[in-house]
């Protein structure tokens, strides 16, 4: 059976709308007779943000070991630096590399939009040599699209106007709807960080995740296995960003 996916996700352009991922997420399938039949499909999305660093490689086992695809939300700082050629196994193994910011200070690249776009300049030399840059167009705000961090910095208006250049520039960004909350510095340990993730996702079928794959978060590499197990058994169809969009627009 043939599945087609359509519908109203969300859009990624438009500063006004909630940039939360709605959950209604319409779904034809279509019988080998060619009838239409609607069914629900559940969708998860892994993303891994404020990597690479030591714990990406035993992400990237845990990922190949489940056959399941995720989307990492990389940066530059000097933390990474030793790890950026981890990008190229990344691609290899069929995930998505997207952008994040090279410094993730916030005071630097929110200051004004001009410094965030050098920052994302920055970033997209840095991993250059590792990745084929020209084809990623897919970027997360640092601290989410509605952080009022920035209006300390850039103004109350920044987010709104970096959102628009987004698009003038042919940028696409997303948010997540479900956190694990693996990077707060109450340290949660592994059983807790399953247990975000499960109280978040309850009830959603559309999941982006957010995690981290940071030196510091060896918990959210402990949980893994049980997080992916626990979508699988909930009926949900791993993607990444990229592939869930190419799925809402019909392929
Ligand atoms: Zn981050």
């Amino acid at each position: 059976m043939a599945v087609y996916l359509a519908g109203n996700l969300f859009c990624p352009r438009e500063p006004e709308e909630d940039a939360i991922p709605n959950d209604v997420f319409a779904v034809q399938g279509r019988e080998d007779d060619g009838t239409v039949e609607a069914i629900m499909l559940k969708i998860v999305c892994l993303t891994f943000d404020d990597g690479p660093s030591s714990n990406t490689g035993p992400i990237l086992d845990i990922l190949q070991e489940k056959d399941v695809p995720a989307t990492f939300f990389v940066t530059a700082q000097e933390v990474n630096q030793d790890y950026l050629p981890e990008l190229e196994r990344v691609v290899e193994e069929g995930h998505q590399v997207a952008l994040h910011s090279a410094s993730h200070r916030y005071s630097e690249i929110y200051a004004d939009t001009e410094s965030f776009w050098l920052d994302i300049k920055a970033l997209r030399q840095a991993i250059s040599p590792y990745v084929d840059v020209e084809a990623i167009h897919w970027l997360r705000f640092p601290g989410g699209s509605t952080n009022t961090i920035s209006h300390k910095y850039g103004g109350s208006d920044i987010m709104k106007r970096l959102v628009a250049q987004c698009g003038e520039k042919g940028y696409e960004w997303i948010d997540w709807n479900v956190s694990a909350e693996d990077a707060t510095s109450s340290h949660p340990d592994a059983g807790q960080i399953l247990e975000n993730i499960r109280a978040s996702a309850e009830g959603r079928d559309l999941c982006v995740v957010l995690m981290h794959d940071t030196a510091k978060t060896d918990a959210t590499v402990e949980a893994l296995p049980e997080i992916i197990d626990w979508f699988a058994a909930q009926g949900y169809h791993f993607c990444t960003v990229e592939q869930m969009y190419e799925a809402r627009d019909g392929g």
